[in-house]
């Protein structure tokens, strides 16, 4: 996976791209980051990548020749890359979106700054809009390491144990259940007996009903997309969790169908 990244700030990504698993999914080469510095294709001897925006108002707007010409200057494969711009107008980023994006041989990560980028660009050069919340950045560099870090994470070989991805957060409906290391006692806490008992079954009723309880609690809209085997919904139906979720499915469906 190649990651191409637009920017006119490229110090920014030195450090962050050199800690942790994307530095190691970076030296074992199962992705590349390439950081495109835009003012090096401005058009004046300014090096002029912003101007006032047509109509009046407040701030700067982000030239389109500029970004047109280094997103020229990069041999893009149109079937397998997909150029996104970081933008709080873009489809909000989530892990079913990472995992598609994680199906692109290369990816390409348009910063924007100030006021955006000039909507032109945007219509005749972007594939996709791509936000990281409800929220204004002073500019996309943070979102494009957001991307860049959520979707290293979910390519082959990447993680020591692949299968730490498939029981993440969001990837079946349900948050995580939460986690215990040493000490077994810590300012007078225990750490629940069954994770201590060395009985599979156990801990792994245990972890669903805890994944459950605190979806349920903190994120009920993820339940509508959770999918359980007959045997997860027998121990639910024991807890009496498996009428809750139901409920709470059903009541969010008819929500959206009758919405006020
Ligand atoms: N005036 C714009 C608006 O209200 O939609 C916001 C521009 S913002 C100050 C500058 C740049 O930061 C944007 O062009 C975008 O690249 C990036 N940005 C800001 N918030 C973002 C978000 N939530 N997700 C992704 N990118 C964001």
């Amino acid at each position: 996976m190649v990651f191409d990244i637009l920017t006119i700030f490229p110090d920014f990504f030195l450090s962050p791209l050199q800690e942790g698993i994307v530095r190691r999914a970076r030296t074992a080469r199962k992705i590349s980051v390439d950081v495109h510095d835009i003012r090096g294709y401005a058009l004046d001897r300014h090096r002029m990548t912003d101007d006032r925006p047509f109509g009046g108002g407040e701030g700067m707007v982000m030239k389109p020749e500029p970004l047109a010409r280094c997103l020229q200057a990069i041999a893009v494969d149109h079937d397998r890359s997909s150029i996104i711009l970081l933008s709080p107008r873009g489809r909000q980023l989530n892990q079913e979106t990472a995992q598609r994006l994680s199906q692109y041989s290369r990816l390409i990560l348009v910063c924007g700054r100030y006021e955006g980028v000039d909507e032109r660009f945007r219509d005749r050069y972007v594939d996709e809009e791509l936000s990281i919340g409800d929220y204004v950045l002073t500019g996309g560099e943070l979102a494009a390491l957001v991307v860049i870090d959520a979707v290293t994470r979910l390519l082959p070989g990447v993680l020591g144990c692949s299968a730490s991805v498939d029981h993440d957060s969001f990837s079946r409906g349900l948050l995580k259940h939460g986690q215990f290391t040493r000490p077994r006692i810590f300012e007078g806490v225990p750490v629940p007996d069954v994770l201590l008992s060395g009985d599979h079954r156990a801990i792994a009723t245990y972890r669903l009903i805890e994944s459950v309880r605190i979806t349920m609690d903190r994120r009920p809209d993820l339940l509508a997309t959770a999918r359980f085997t007959a045997d997860e919904q027998r121990i639910l139906k024991k807890e009496g969790l498996l009428e809750q979720v139901e409920a709470i499915v059903q009541e969010s469906r008819s929500k959206l169908s009758h919405p006020g």
